[in-house]
């Protein structure tokens, strides 16, 4: 594990940025960065979030749409509701916006690894350009066949009557998301990356569901990686972080990189 560095200027916390954050603390370059992201990434491009006060699910039960039992029940009711969840993505005003474009930035010019682990359903960092990207939550833009497995990109509506490539087998695709009751995808590989990583960042998410809420606890218990919230107000689990800034993600999240990729070449030179 290498030494940490403290970046050059003392970092203010909790005040709003202008347009560069000096993270207080930063990995050496080559360290490895591991980022999770949760809905509030996703606000600022017109997508609502689930768990806010009016959010999804304050108007949509998840025991009518969002559990296994529910589409064995009803997969009609399930397809109409993510039928609308995807129209609403494919939608000309839903794009990636300046935080998703600040991840790929530092994807591509951190001298290391860079891993972002998404509960985000929508398709927003994959569309934005992020290449090691984990969603642990699945995707609405792919097909699961329940029958056989096998997992299909699929844009448009679906329905009971739509046949599995694989096994040729109707009835059985449902949405490849996660839903409540189900186990997240890829634990094992998000669980490497935590319990090897130099930083840790966590944009725009609740601290109310775990796993991931307790990926913070996980780092901290394995690592000596330093821990940085970004959310535009303090999580359930915002102490556990040793730094944290908040603000609308499309200004703290490019402002934030912009400074880890500066201190990061001034360490270089
Ligand atoms: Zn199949």
């Amino acid at each position: 594990m290498p030494a940490f560095r403290t970046a050059a200027g003392k970092a203010s916390q909790r005040i709003m940025p202008p347009d560069l954050l000096s993270p207080k603390i930063i990995p050496p370059p080559g360290g490895r960065i591991v980022i999770l992201t949760g809905a509030g990434i996703s606000k600022e491009s017109g997508l609502e979030t689930f768990r806010d006060a009016g959010g999804i699910w304050s108007r949509v039960r998840v025991e009518d749409v969002a559990t296994p039992e529910a589409f064995a029940r009803d997969p009609e009711r399930c397809h109409a509701f993510y039928n609308m969840r995807r129209a609403r993505h494919r939608a000309a005003d839903v794009q990636p916006n300046a935080a998703h474009q600040a991840l790929v930035r530092l994807e591509a010019e951190w001298p290391g690894e860079v891993v972002v682990v998404t509960q985000n359903v929508d398709s927003l960092h994959d569309r934005a350009g992020t290449k090691n990207l984990i969603h642990m939550h699945g995707i609405y833009s792919q097909a699961r066949c329940t029958h056989c497995d096998h997992v299909a990109d699929w844009p448009g509506d679906m329905s009971v009557a739509d046949r599995c490539a694989s096994c040729g087998q109707t009835g059985g695709l449902r949405p490849n998301v996660v839903w409540f009751g189900e186990m997240p995808i890829a634990m094992e590989r998000i669980t490497a990356a935590l319990t090897d990583c130099d930083l840790f960042i966590s944009i725009g998410t609740s601290g109310n569901v775990f796993p991931a809420a307790g990926f913070v606890a996980v780092v901290r218990k394995t690592t000596k990686a330093h821990t940085a919230e970004l959310n535009l107000e303090p999580s359930a689990g915002a102490t556990l972080f040793a730094e944290a800034h908040y603000g609308p993600a499309t200004e703290i999240v490019p402002a934030y990189i912009e400074g880890l990729l500066r201190t990061a070449r001034l360490h270089d030179s």
